[in-house]
């Protein structure tokens, strides 16, 4: 019987010479691409991983953690993360744990002989120094079952590597930011990659601040992926009656993608048909008239504009 492998794909570079390194060692792998609401922190473009997996002719498994019931358990660890914090609101820590036990579950499932990342030591903090790593995999109940090739020369031996099923002399000792090995065994392999993209929003401060706010109102209540997508969407303002929210488009392609989320959130909406303004969407409709003055001041036909922002500026998030 072949070693099976299941890479954990985010579809940035590193995990894309993963998949080759296993693949030269004759081992069959495939591979899951696990979709975060917030990015994954490499690659957020799901036909780039798509063509990739089909290139290399590895089996793509996708778990979808934007949908309930995994959105939910994936908010509960954004509300209360056990292991901290990083630079912003990006509990890398947990987050990586929550990766581990979902690709461990599937790992049983297509019967894996071991799991492997492109996590390069030292590559992030936070979640990639040593004794993270070993910390995280032992928490997910894969103690010594994680290989990463990128810098399994400087960790531990894994059970797969003692077992003989892939061979560590082959494996590499990369560690650090820079990613120079990797770009030249990107041209070695022929492999096209992605410039690594914004990423993970929950490393960004100014989104960051909008979430904060938005998880102070809402910790105890139900969070709907859509709430969470409309965070990077428009002008947000904080009904003083009701604290609810009214969210006005920037521009008519954000007119349109309030119109288009509010079709499952079901907000009131009020699309201006009698002056040129922006879309608002607002939770409560004790807030109409305040969303109607809101339209009112952001249309481009209001002379007054500036002054009358003014007034309603600290409403805004
Ligand atoms: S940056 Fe941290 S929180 Fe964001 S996807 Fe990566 S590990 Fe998770």
């Amino acid at each position: 019987m072949k070693t099976k492998a299941l890479v954990l794909f985010s579809g940035g570079l590193d995990s894309r010479l993963v998949i080759k390194l296993l693949q030269e060692q004759s081992i069959d792998v495939e591979a899951v691409y696990i979709k975060l609401p917030f990015g994954s922190g490499c690659c957020n473009d799901f036909q780039c991983v798509f063509n990739y997996s089909q290139i290399q002719g590895v089996k793509l498994h996708v778990i979808d953690c934007t949908k309930p019931p995994l959105f939910n358990e994936y908010m509960e660890i954004i509300k209360n993360p056990k292991y901290g914090r990083g630079v912003s609101l990006n509990p890398c820590k947990d987050c990586k744990l929550f990766l581990l036990k979902k690709a461990k579950e599937l790992g049983e499932n297509i019967k894996a002989d071991f799991l492997a990342t492109g996590e390069v030591l030292g590559q992030r903090p936070n979640s990639q120094y040593k004794s993270h790593m070993i910390l995280i995999e032992k928490q997910a109940g894969l103690d010594g079952k994680v290989l990463r090739p990128l810098s399994a020369k400087l960790l531990p031996e894994t059970e797969a590597e003692k077992k003989g099923l892939v061979d560590r002399n082959k494996l590499l000792a990369i560690e650090g930011r820079q990613r120079k090995k990797q770009i030249e065994l990107a041209k070695k392999y022929n492999i096209k990659y992605p410039a690594p993209a914004g990423g993970c929003l929950l490393c960004e401060k100014d989104y960051c601040k909008k979430l904060k706010e938005f998880l102070n109102f809402k910790e105890k209540l139900n969070i709907k992926n859509e709430e969470i997508q409309l965070l990077s969407l428009g002008k947000h303002f904080r009904s003083p009656l009701t604290k609810n929210k009214i969210i006005l488009g920037r521009n008519e392609e954000q007119n349109q993608q309030l119109e288009q989320i509010n079709q499952t959130l079901k907000y009131n909406i009020i699309i201006p048909k009698t002056i040129p303004g922006p879309t608002a969407i607002f939770e409560n409709i004790q807030d109409k008239e305040l969303a109607e003055q809101l339209i009112k001041i952001h249309s481009s036909k209001n002379n007054s504009k500036d002054k009358s922002k003014k007034q309603f500026e600290k409403l805004r998030i």
